[in-house]
């Protein structure tokens, strides 16, 4: 039989899956999934998915139960009006403080979170105060290219994804089940 590893007190952490490789939605999808079989109650709320676009972990969350929001929702993001874009990251962020502040979920992952805060769109220090201010025992998980330094500094545990081949790079198109 495996033995189990002894679990820490529980202490809530900050990670961060940052970097331009593929594969920080898909591991905190992973952790969200370990999270689950320890019965913590979860969520993932996504900032630049929209319900317009489908991915495989829509189908199988809902199969599961398992909640994954994308924010946003009839809004597009248009770089090229700061206004629209900062109303609408301040209407996305108002949805995940609200979760956050709840208090009500052991796990809450923050997906594609990064950008926001790069482009200017919402103010860091807002976000990490409602961050410092979680439920101690509330892991969050954030992911994204390029966090910012601040974000890096508040985190816990910051994993950084390289690229070292893309597909895409030989023209060869997203692929369903791995993609999307
Ligand atoms: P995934 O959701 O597959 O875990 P990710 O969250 O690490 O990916 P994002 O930056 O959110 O990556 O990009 C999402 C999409 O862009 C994915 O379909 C992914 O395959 C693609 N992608 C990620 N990295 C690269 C890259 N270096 N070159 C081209 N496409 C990429
Ligand atoms: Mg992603």
């Amino acid at each position: 039989m495996e033995r189990e590893i002894k679990p820490g007190p529980r202490r809530g952490l900050l990670i961060v899956n940052t970097g331009h490789g593929k594969g920080k939605t898909t591991a905190a999808i992973g952790l969200l999934f370990r999270a689950l079989g320890r019965d913590f109650k979860g969520i993932m709320l996504q900032f630049i998915k929209s319900k317009k676009h489908i991915y495989g972990e829509h189908i199988m969350a809902e199969r599961l139960g398992i909640e994954i929001r994308p924010l946003g929702d009839g809004f597009t993001w248009e770089s090229k009006n700061i206004e629209h874009d900062k109303k609408l990251a301040a209407e996305c962020w108002q949805q995940c403080r609200e979760v956050i502040e709840s208090g009500r979920h052991d796990i809450v992952i923050l997906d594609e979170l990064t950008y926001p805060l790069k482009y200017g769109w919402l103010p860091v220090g807002e976000v990490l105060d409602v961050l410092k201010r979680r439920n101690p025992d509330m892991h969050v998980v954030i992911t994204g290219r390029d966090a910012v330094p601040e974000l890096v500094e508040a985190a816990d545990l910051v994993s950084e994804i390289q690229v070292i081949k893309h597909p895409f790079k030989k023209g060869i198109k997203a692929q369903l089940g791995i993609e999307m």
